[in-house]
């Protein structure tokens, strides 16, 4: 099947023979006529699937059908993250390329005044996380009354990011009178609620199936002391000349102390997370693009939509609390069929979290120690948390380790995407 036989128009397929992609993947096989015959969607797919140019080249062109450019948001999609909307709004710029309509970006963490700006001068497709948008639309520098088509990017990341609000609140904003489109990777109760309430008689449809990721990438595991991880992850880094690294942390202020040490250790690194300025974050990226930096360590929230091309390492300096997290974090690398590697430092405490990923990708993970950095045999009843930058407390018993969420916070359940919900995570990503 080609991109020809599946209705887009010339100014389109043009667009798309500049990516050089060679033929629709199965989510744009399935999504494109269903959104050009102007059906509700509700579909599960990941980043990676090629799922943006599934709604971005069927929205244009919808769009350029039915009528001239306006001055107000006729398209609004909305995503998570800032990342997401700048690479959304990316393909956005370069699918429409051939076609005469306006498309901005706005997302919090950067000046109003610009986006307002842009906003006066006409905007067809609007691209937005969800506060920024609300901010905009209370100061009435957008107006939303005329959005015809209706994206919602990643809306399992908004609502595990607490936008279930915010979100409701710009539909009320919307016209009665539009077109749905709802993505998500995941498949929880909170979402069927919100499409249940969002989309009219939606065409369903479900792309890689949540272990597809684990299936191309090459995924291995070293158990290890967690008072000794840091040390690992620099002897990997120098054992395995490793270039560009994407390393998850559970939390903010842990991938702020890993950077430190790996910066000690001589390897040069940077964060990627919520509290980090939109300028800090796209600085981190583009240098870990370029390789001037060696590691990116982030939280599962930042680097979601993170589209790094030709990735070739992952590294879990901790495991997730769900288990689902871990595809999303393996799927960073190995896109698009290419070969990637992901690498799991398990504590003792974390061996419940393996077991939980292992039953969800129904295959083990060998457990494969480095030389002199074999875990203790007899594993402390409780691990100081040196790694994340706790004391060593020398005098008492150490403080109890961090309750394994376990294997029980994400059952495999028989949900078409996703069986437990994500209520109940342990550290702020
Ligand atoms: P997405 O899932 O939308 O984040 O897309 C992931 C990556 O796949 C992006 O780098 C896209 O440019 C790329 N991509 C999208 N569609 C195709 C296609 N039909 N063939 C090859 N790569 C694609």
């Amino acid at each position: 099947m080609s991109f020809d036989s599946l209705g887009l128009q010339a100014d389109l397929l043009r667009a798309v023979a500049t990516q050089r992609y060679a033929r629709p993947t199965p989510i744009q096989l399935q999504a494109i006529p269903e959104i050009l015959a102007g059906h509700d969607l509700l579909a599960g797919a990941q980043t990676g699937t090629g799922k943006t140019a599934a709604f971005v080249l069927p929205l244009l062109q919808r769009l350029s059908e039915k009528g001239h450019p306006q001055r107000h948001p006729r398209a609004l999609i909305l995503t998570p993250t800032r990342e997401l909307a700048a690479q959304v709004g990316e393909r956005v710029h370069a699918y429409g390329l051939h076609l005469p309509l306006r498309s901005a970006i706005v997302f919090g963490g950067v000046g109003m005044q610009p986006q307002v700006n842009q906003l006066q001068r006409g905007v067809d497709v609007l691209i937005a996380t969800p506060g920024r948008l609300l901010d905009h639309a209370g100061r009435r520098t957008v107006d939303l009354s005329r959005v015809e088509i209706l994206v919602l990017d990643e809306a399992d990341r908004m609502l595990d990011m607490g936008f279930i609000h915010d979100i409701r609140r710009i539909i009320q904003l919307l016209p009665e009178r539009r077109q749905n489109l709802l993505f998500s990777a995941t498949y929880s109760d909170d979402i069927r609620r919100l499409a249940d309430g969002l989309l009219k008689r939606p065409k369903l449809i479900e792309v890689a199936r949540r272990n597809t990721a684990a299936e191309t990438v090459v995924q291995a595991a070293h158990p290890v002391d967690k008072a000794r991880k840091r040390d690992l992850l620099a002897h990997l880094f120098r054992r395995e000349g490793w270039h560009q690294v994407l390393v998850f942390t559970r939390t903010k202020a842990g991938a702020n102390r890993l950077v430190e040490h790996l910066g000690r250790e001589g390897i040069t690194a940077a964060a990627i997370h919520g509290n980090k300025s939109q300028s800090a974050r796209t600085r981190a990226l583009d240098d870990f693009k370029r390789g001037s930096v060696r590691a990116l360590v982030a939280t599962d929230i930042a680097a979601r939509g993170l589209d790094i091309v030709d990735l070739p390492q992952v590294v879990n300096f901790e495991l997730p609390n769900v288990a689902e997290d871990y595809v999303h974090r393996i799927g960073r690398t190995g896109r698009a069929g290419a070969g990637g590697k992901a690498l799991s430092l398990v504590s003792h405490d974390e061996r419940g979290l393996l077991q939980g990923i292992q039953r969800l990708l129904r295959r083990e993970i060998a457990l494969d120690p480095v030389v002199g950095f074999e875990p203790s045999l007899v594993p402390p009843e409780s691990e100081p948390d040196r790694s994340l930058g706790g004391r060593r407390d020398s005098r008492g018993p150490s403080r109890p380790a961090r309750k394994p969420a376990a294997a029980a916070a994400s059952p495999a359940g028989k949900r078409p995407w996703r069986g437990g919900d994500r209520r109940g995570r342990g550290a702020t990503p």
